[in-house]
């Protein structure tokens, strides 16, 4: 079959911007699909953060033009290379030069213009396709910052030389909508007619990107098969959306992301101080014991089992359950590291309880991607009681660095994580059904008990390291949702 031209437009990716999963993916996406033969590009900001000397960039357009809010902004375009792929950066430094990516730190609040940064962004990347002379067979789109694209496409004449172009938008999670004030949508230059209830833009008198993105684009994926079921079946898991994505049930698919084992891998990573493998498990020790040095916390009893916790500091991620059985969790014979950043009421949380337990639990408040590594190779168990996962990375990262997921069975980690039964010799994990906290501490207790028998224990962690998310299967899916949406285009443009 015809290798395809693909762009991938994203708000992040690794290795030039992160914030959490999504820049995990488009980071590895793009030389995945490449290897099969397809042309990618990936465009996203130039935020200031990016170090253009350390990744080579270099201006390949500037004096390019993109209206927003009644102006004309003028931008460039930088590029790098990577991994068979090139990826295009959008500089404009008065949308993307600041601190961080979509918050403003000094308020903690978003950045109160991000519906003109986005909405630039959006006709930006049709812009510097079209100076470029890069007209994709498909744009893939992912999440709300995205998502104006497949609708500029639909709904402006102004891009009618795109018109055999099909667009796939990726939900990696749908709680975050690029919800603005109806005011914003002038600010667009539409057709205001478009801006009806019940039509494209409009969510709750609002103007919604995401639910652009979901009506316009050709076909829609998220990042798991059950949040896929998930988002379209209630308002517990949709936030809203499931209604209209159940009109839309026909064209939205599940993909579980995969996860780049050149970055995620326990025989190769220079970020930790051993290496181990299945065969070799030995670093492993060494890991934990720099961890709990790191961690402070005390190294006398060597096989106290030690829980690790990765996570943006949100609401979706379970900490109330943490909070509601605090000081039960603490008194059982464990040690915990978490890291993270997000919420002030999560970090409050959590400097409060290591201060009541310093010699239980270390709390890194902050952003570190080294001592990530470190919490996934050094610790034993791995704790995510999310409220929703979309997909979920860090169980997928655990499984092979050894260190045991304990999940609740939700999206992601539901299609991932099977429950351990020591008697039968099954399970990679341990799995807990109902956002309760009372389940989650018993689960707890219960992986506690399995860790007592070493011998269980080390089949179980092997069973884990073993398993293969690679992206191979992933970027294959990919590649056949691309033509899918390929063929429903030029079926309607023919009708
Ligand atoms: P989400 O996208 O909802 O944040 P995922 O599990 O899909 O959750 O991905 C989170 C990614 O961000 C993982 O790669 C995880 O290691 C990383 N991460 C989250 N918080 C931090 C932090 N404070 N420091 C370093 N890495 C982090």
């Amino acid at each position: 079959m015809d290798p395809l031209n693909i762009l991938i437009a994203t708000p992040e990716a690794v290795p030039y911007a992160k914030t959490g999963g999504l820049a995990d993916v488009a980071g590895a996406v793009p030389e995945a699909i490449a290897s099969r033969g397809h042309t990618v590009k990936l465009i996203l900001p130039l935020y200031s953060h990016i170090d253009r000397d350390k990744h080579k960039l270099q201006i390949i357009a500037s004096g390019l033009k993109a209206r927003i809010a009644g102006r004309e902004e003028v931008f460039q375009v930088q590029k790098c290379e990577a991994d068979g792929s090139e990826i295009w950066f959008i500089e404009h430094d008065g949308f993307f030069n600041r601190p961080e990516l979509y918050r403003d730190p000094s308020t903690g609040e978003d950045w109160a213009d991000n519906d003109e940064r986005f909405g630039f962004f959006a006709r930006a990347v049709l812009e510097t396709c079209r100076h470029l002379r890069f007209i994709p067979d498909i744009i893939h789109c992912n999440d709300w910052q995205t998502g104006l694209i497949p609708a500029l496409l639909k709904v402006d004449d102004g891009y009618n030389d795109f018109s055999k172009t099909a667009t796939l938008f990726s939900i990696h999670n749908i709680a975050y909508q690029g919800s603005f004030p109806s005011e914003s949508f002038d600010k667009l230059e539409l057709d205001r007619s478009l801006f009806a209830p019940g039509g494209g833009f409009e969510f709750w008198n609002k103007v919604s990107y995401l639910k652009a993105g979901i009506w316009y684009s050709d076909l829609l994926n998220t990042v798991s098969e059950t949040y896929a079921g998930e988002i379209k079946s209630s308002n517990e898991f949709g936030y809203g959306f499931e209604g209209v994505l159940a009109d839309r049930s026909d064209d939205l698919f599940g993909i579980l992301n995969g996860i780049d084992y050149n970055v995620w891998n326990p025989a190769t990573d220079e970020l930790i101080p051993a290496r181990f493998t299945p065969e070799k498990l030995a670093g492993k020790k060494r890991c934990k014991n720099e961890l709990r040095r790191q961690a402070k916390l005390p190294l006398v009893r060597r096989d106290v089992p030690v829980i690790g916790i990765i996570s943006r500091l949100a609401d979706q991620k379970g900490f109330d359950l943490i909070a509601e059985v605090a000081d039960d969790l603490l008194s059982l014979d464990l040690q915990i590291v978490l890291l993270g950043t997000g919420d002030q009421k999560y970090h409050d949380l959590f400097a409060a309880l290591h201060e009541k337990y310093p010699k239980k639990i270390a709390a890194f408040l902050e952003f570190n991607n080294q001592l990530a590594h470190l919490i996934e190779a050094g610790s034993d168990m791995f704790l995510m009681p999310s409220r929703y996962e979309p997909c979920g990375l860090n169980q997928m990262y655990s499984l092979k660095y050894g260190t045991v997921p304990i999940v609740r069975k939700t999206g992601g980690l539901a299609d991932t994580i099977e429950n351990a039964n020591p008697v039968k010799g099954t399970g990679n994990g341990f799995v807990f059904t109902n956002y309760d906290s009372r389940e989650m501490l018993n689960v707890v207790k219960f992986a506690l008990e399995v860790y007592r028998d070493k011998n269980v224990w080390e089949i179980m962690m092997l069973r884990g390291m073993r398993q293969d998310f690679s992206w191979d299967a992933s970027a294959g899916k990919y590649v056949e949702l691309y033509r899918k949406a390929l063929e429903k285009k030029r079926v309607s443009i023919e009708v």
